[in-house]
């Protein structure tokens, strides 16, 4: 029988950041508010672009992470959040890329393809979570080393 203790020389990744290519702006909010706030809602009708906007202002725009499937054409082809429609399909559709309707648009989608903006990872703030899961040993291996003859009583 082997009782291994649970091996603790396990190293840890080293946690040195990122260096950081987006400087956070002097109010606190992260690159990714910035980001946000900087975009355009473009291809949105009224009421969607309000929305956006509103959800920006208030810290409450999140940005995707990955794309999502568009409604219209099935492709994984959002990129942005709360959209449903994909800007190629809106823009051929003429629909608002969120609520998907056929409303006025207030800024038109360009034709132009955006820059391919590969920040899949746009947060910099790594939350490191150390889980330090230590699966506990069951140290259920107490075999009968002999100490446990209590019940002889001897009544003599
Ligand atoms: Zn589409
Ligand atoms: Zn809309």
């Amino acid at each position: 029988m082997s009782s291994q203790t649970g091996n603790v020389s396990r190293s840890r990744g080293q946690k040195h950041q990122n260096v950081t290519a987006f400087k956070n702006d002097k109010y606190g909010a992260s690159a990714q508010v910035k980001k946000a706030k900087s975009k355009v809602h473009d291809g949105l009708c009224q009421h969607c672009k309000d929305v956006l906007e509103w959800k920006v202002k208030y810290n409450k725009y999140k940005p995707l992470t990955q794309p999502r499937k568009c409604v219209k054409c099935l492709q994984k082809t959002v990129k942005d959040a709360y959209h449903i429609i994909c800007k190629p399909c809106a823009l051929k559709l003429e629909l608002c890329a969120k609520c998907g309707k056929k409303e006025e648009i207030v800024i038109p989608l360009d034709k132009k393809e955006e820059e391919v903006e590969d920040t899949s990872q746009p947060n910099k703030e790594k939350r490191q979570k150390k889980r330090d899961q230590e699966e506990e040993d069951d140290d259920g291996d107490f075999d009968d080393l002999g100490f446990s003859n209590d019940d002889y009583d001897s009544d003599s």
